[in-house]
């Protein structure tokens, strides 16, 4: 869908980075959003003209209490920086937000959970924490939970549990987003199967480019285009080429190949800054070099403005509640 509203800075398109790390960054190190040394700020943010950006609340998968009280602090963290930077800073609560965001220059934050073991299991706590703000998330990072298993219990991985099912109907009913990025392939094909509407894998690549596990095969990423879904893809070396050592072109590689595989209206950004050492884009800044790098390999203007953000938009739109639920 088009996004209308004025573009920032010289910006004439909408960019949204499905997938950063940086408030369980701050959290960790007590610096701020504004500014800081790390790979994403809000100065730099907005000079790159970032309009949208996915902040994810990460911790390591440890027991279910211990993983929410570390959660439930980055999320103080996160209302905290909106509170601080409420001039430049919108939370992305509802679907019209995203159009109102933009209307007033600010960048629009959604709430990401990645790897959902401070649920325990109890749908209470997702209902609370979709209160609090919650608008996206993914079932596991790397290891198996009582959801489902991640990618990194490898091929013989299985897949969603009895509560990873309902954890994911109950998202849908919610208007919570569904992110595939690090769960298990039986895991990702039940879960496609079962969320009614598109999906997201927020930070990702092509297996056949990099033969890493957390990239997307062929076929994940054709049943993917099929459901209407987006993959974000990601910055980080390891992802882009084997053995690490990636250009900017060999990024841009992923962005051609799953595009010519399944069409460019499944084709987003999702950085991972703040979440890896090692990047193609080293920082967040670099992305204001994006329109350029894809215009220079051959994609029209329309196609651009669609991997920059539209497309990640058509997701979001499908999902997000339509008002606040439990209010008027
Ligand atoms: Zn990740």
């Amino acid at each position: 869908m088009p996004v209308t509203g004025k573009p920032k800075g010289d910006q004439s398109v909408y960019l949204i980075d499905l997938h950063c790390d940086t408030i369980s960054h701050l959290y960790k190190t007590g610096a701020a959003l504004r500014s800081n040394q790390a790979q994403y700020d809000l100065v730099r943010a907005r000079a790159a003209g970032v309009s949208l950006q996915f902040f994810a609340m990460f911790t390591r998968p440890a027991e279910s209490n211990t993983c929410l009280r570390e959660v439930l602090k980055q999320l103080d963290r996160y209302w905290l920086e909106i509170d601080n930077n409420s001039t430049e800073l919108y939370p992305i609560l509802q679907r019209n937000d995203l159009s109102n965001a933009q209307s007033q220059d600010k960048i629009g934050c959604l709430l990401h959970l990645e790897g959902a073991e401070c649920l325990g299991g109890d749908l209470e706590i997702l209902r609370v924490l979709q209160r609090s703000g919650l608008r996206s998330m993914g079932l596991t990072w790397n290891d198996r939970n009582l959801l489902a298993d991640g990618g990194g219990e490898g091929a013989r991985a299985g897949g969603l549990s009895r509560k990873g099912r309902q954890t994911i109907q109950e998202m849908d009913r919610l208007g919570i987003l569904l992110d595939l990025a690090h769960i298990s392939t039986a895991s990702y094909y039940q879960a496609l199967e079962l969320y009614p509407k598109p999906v997201l894998v927020t930070h990702a690549n092509a297996r056949a480019l990099c033969p890493h596990w957390r990239n997307l095969d062929d076929e994940q990423l054709k049943a993917l285009a099929q459901k209407g879904g987006v993959v974000g893809i990601t910055q980080v070396n390891d992802f882009i080429k084997e053995g690490g050592f990636a250009t900017i072109e060999d990024m841009l590689d992923h962005i051609v190949y799953i595009s010519d595989l399944v069409g460019v209206e499944h084709v987003g950004l999702g950085s991972d800054f703040d979440g890896a050492d090692d990047m193609v884009l080293e920082e967040v800044s670099q992305y204001a070099r994006m329109p350029d790098l894809l215009a220079r390999r051959g994609f029209a203007l329309r196609e651009i403005e669609m991997i920059l953000g539209g497309n990640a938009v058509r997701v979001i739109t499908a999902v997000l509640p339509e008002g606040i639920i439990g209010k008027d």
